[in-house]
């Protein structure tokens, strides 16, 4: 069986919202118009059919993963979701995007499953949607990094983790355009999109998260990283014997109060997919550092094409493949 655990879908309400926003300009974001209007306000070509792609939840989407081999997509709400807009908008499109998501599951409960999406901007309310998407048959939650230039390291979104962790959900933690601030030298040569400016924000969330200590506040808290870990895996070396030096050295690092080294919390609290990178050095290269209980397989649909990426993931020499398609998706979002 394969699943493909970091497939992409929006509401028309979604994309209403968003091209509204877009209309009307966009308070503490940058970069949205190239990466979500150029899809949304797309009238043909690859934009339209990547925002077609994303409204089914249906017929297309199941045609679509027969055609290339996947038997079932754990799906969520497309980057930015609903980060963008203010409190009660955003939690009320991620309301009704959980309902519709929850719909589609049930009406195909062999080929789809579902992470639920919620507003950071009101922990609270999103915590309690956490739980609701949890009745709904939703398998966790899907965050979009930043919300508006803020990680989910700060204290105002300890509800969430802490409504995560008691759950047991994970927390899928899914690129999007970079705050202002660290957005222009990106864009400047149009790099800030999914090609390489949005694993450098995401790989900086992770690593906000584990330095600061909030897995000694929540060891339960589980985290699933897109993209073979947004190329974490291949600094973890470096990063320990760095942050080793640097707290030993001085007191000069107030931020790094995690009490073991950031390492031992990325193979003790993460998980990992392939979306868009089933290339075979790296996967291999991947699931040498974080084991083999610990990767698992996607495609990035509709972003990427299927077919490419179920071909290429094939000539992958896998130590466990029966993990990698499916065991470690079905343990990490309990799927039935
Ligand atoms: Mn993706």
């Amino acid at each position: 069986m394969k699943i493909a655990v970091e497939e992409a879908f929006a509401t028309r309400s979604l994309v209403g919202a968003w091209i509204k926003l877009l209309k009307d300009g966009v308070p503490g974001e940058a970069g949205l118009d190239q990466h979500l209007g150029r899809l949304i306000t797309a009238k043909s070509g690859w934009g339209a059919q990547v925002t077609e792609r994303l409204l089914d939840v249906g017929d297309l989407r199941l045609q679509q993963m027969d055609d290339c081999g996947v038997d079932m997509q754990v799906i969520a709400i497309t980057a930015p979701g609903v980060q963008v807009f203010d409190a009660d908008t955003a939690s009320a499109l991620a309301e009704e995007a959980n309902d519709i998501l929850a719909g589609a599951v049930d009406a195909h409960p062999t080929r789809f499953s579902g992470l639920a999406a919620i507003a950071p901007q009101a922990p609270r309310t999103a915590a309690r949607e956490l739980e609701r998407a949890l009745g709904l048959g939703l398998k966790g939650a899907m965050i979009n990094s930043h919300t508006k230039g803020e990680y989910l390291d700060a204290s105002a979104y300890r509800p969430i983790l802490e409504a995560a962790e008691g759950l047991d959900l994970p927390i899928y933690l899914h690129p999007r355009p970079a705050p202002p601030a660290m957005m222009p030298p990106f864009s400047e040569r149009h790099l800030e999109g999914s090609l390489w400016g949005f694993q450098t924000d995401t790989a900086l969330h992770a690593l906000r998260m584990i330095v600061t200590g909030v897995f000694d506040e929540f060891p339960g808290l589980r985290i699933v990283l897109g993209h073979l870990g947004e190329g974490l895996p291949f600094w973890l070396d470096r990063i320990d014997r760095l942050f080793a030096r640097g707290r030993n050295a001085t007191d000069a690092y107030p931020f790094w109060v995690c009490k073991r080294q950031p390492s031992e919390y990325f193979l003790d609290n993460f998980w990992l997919s392939s979306a868009g990178h089933n290339w075979d050095p790296a996967v291999r290269f991947t699931e040498e550092v974080v084991g083999e209980d610990r990767l698992m397989f996607a495609v990035d649909y509709p972003y990427e094409d299927g077919k490419q990426q179920v071909d290429q993931a094939a000539g992958v020499t896998l130590k466990n493949p029966d993990k990698f398609y499916e065991l470690n998706a079905k343990r990490v979002f309990k799927l039935n």
